[in-house]
């Protein structure tokens, strides 16, 4: 399972109801900082902004 190297899992959080939604895509080179994407949401049942969380 070691052989994903570079490559790590990261968690991003709805900021309008706290639901985590996971994305297992990371780009620290693109993105050194912290992510914020505009992801659907299930609870919200709609798209919202997302951050990473940490
Ligand atoms: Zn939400």
């Amino acid at each position: 399972m070691a052989k994903n190297k570079g490559r790590e899992s990261i968690i991003l959080k709805c900021t309008v109801c706290g639901e985590e939604t996971y994305l297992s895509s990371s780009n620290k080179k693109k993105h050194p900082e912290r992510l914020e994407r505009n992801k659907y949401c299930p609870r919200c049942q709609k798209v919202t902004v997302h951050k990473e969380k940490k």
